[in-house]
């Protein structure tokens, strides 16, 4: 028989955004749970290195997302990992989230579900992805070892991956679409000192190539449309992120993308409902930041327990910017 829970709030998503609301919700005195299809911890987990979230010098992306977890559990959080989320209904005054597990009817509701590698979309990469094609450099960097990988993007996330596994590989070539990468300049300066890194700009991924296995990538030339070939064994697109929303699309507002828009409490377009974190519509994207939208989130949602509704007119409204 499906369990039934009835929760003040509840938490799609138990990354930085979802374990920070959770500490923040049941600090606040609401009985809270969080539900992750996936062990707790989110994007940070596979981080082989975290410099940027202050005070958590030596410590990697698992090491603090265990911490987070341990801190909810200090205050009373029930979690709810390993659940696949079958319907949301956000509309309704009372919230229900169905999982393959229970039934969880809830007052409000905070998405923190965060966002996943955006795909290439190019002919191999469905057909190659565990045989070559990896989104995880972490996961899989050791696989590689003495032999020669492909990054495709110029962001933060290409260029601290091809650091990663520029420890492992023979050879590392990261091919960008633009002539100059996006990634901050700390890491570009960083990325001189590897030998074994190339940067082939001006660059797309046409095709990827192979039989049982990734053997070469096909690029188009982005000036002239030429097309080259580029031996490679594996293959690891980090070109953005997209937002996971399957199963709330159309109930609250989304951009284009699919990001959630919010105000700035968190409140998305319905009451009683909340995120934070990479699924919205934010200008950063980071642990630090997932952090502060998961309290900010948590004692907005706390508020509009205690007062029914929070009404209070606030000054700015990302929509409106
Ligand atoms: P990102 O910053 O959005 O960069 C994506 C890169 O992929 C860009 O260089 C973009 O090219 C390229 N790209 C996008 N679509 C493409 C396509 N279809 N084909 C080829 N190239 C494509 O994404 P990210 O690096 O994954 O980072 C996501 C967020 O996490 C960012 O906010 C980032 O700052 C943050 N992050 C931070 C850190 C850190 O601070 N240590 C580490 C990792 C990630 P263009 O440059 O031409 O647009």
């Amino acid at each position: 028989m499906t369990k039934v829970y009835d929760f003040d709030v509840v938490i799609l998503g138990g990354g930085p955004a979802g374990l920070s609301a959770a500490i923040y919700a049941a600090r606040g005195n609401v009985s809270t749970a969080v539900i992750d299809i996936n062990p707790f911890g989110g994007q940070p987990s596979n981080y082989a290195a975290l410099e940027n979230y202050p005070g958590s010098i030596n410590t990697d992306g698992f090491e603090l997302m265990e911490k987070f977890e341990e801190q909810a559990d200090l205050f009373g959080v029930q979690k709810f990992p390993m659940q696949e989320i079958l319907s949301v209904d956000l509309i309704s005054e009372n919230k229900v989230i169905l999982t393959t597990e229970a039934r969880f009817n809830a007052k409000t509701v905070i998405i923190a579900t965060g966002a996943q590698a955006k795909k290439l979309g190019v002919k191999g990469e469905k057909e190659f992805t565990g045989c070559g094609v990896s989104y995880c450099a972490v996961c899989d960097g050791a696989f590689y070892k003495d032999k020669i990988v492909t990054v495709v993007g110029g962001g933060n996330s290409a260029v601290e991956e091809a650091m990663y596994l520029a420890r492992f590989a023979s050879k590392v070539f990261i091919v960008h679409r633009r002539n100059e990468l996006r990634a901050d300049k700390i890491l570009q300066e960083r990325l001189k000192i590897f030998a074994n890194i190339e940067l082939i700009y001006n660059s797309t991924v046409k095709e990827i190539v192979g039989e049982d296995k990734v053997t070469k990538v096909i690029l188009n030339n982005t000036q002239n449309n030429n097309l080259s070939e580029l031996e490679t064994d594996g293959v690891f697109p980090y070109i953005g992120m997209v937002p996971n929303v399957e199963k709330i699309a159309g109930q609250v507002k989304q951009d284009a993308m699919g990001f959630i828009f919010t105000d700035a409490t968190l409140k998305t377009s319905v009451e009683g409902v909340y995120a934070a974190g990479d699924v919205r519509v934010t200008p950063l994207r980071q642990v630090i930041t997932a952090a502060a939208d998961g309290a900010v989130s948590a004692v907005y949602a706390v508020k509009y327990l205690e007062q029914g509704k929070y009404t209070t007119p606030l000054p700015m409204q990302i929509e409106q910017l």
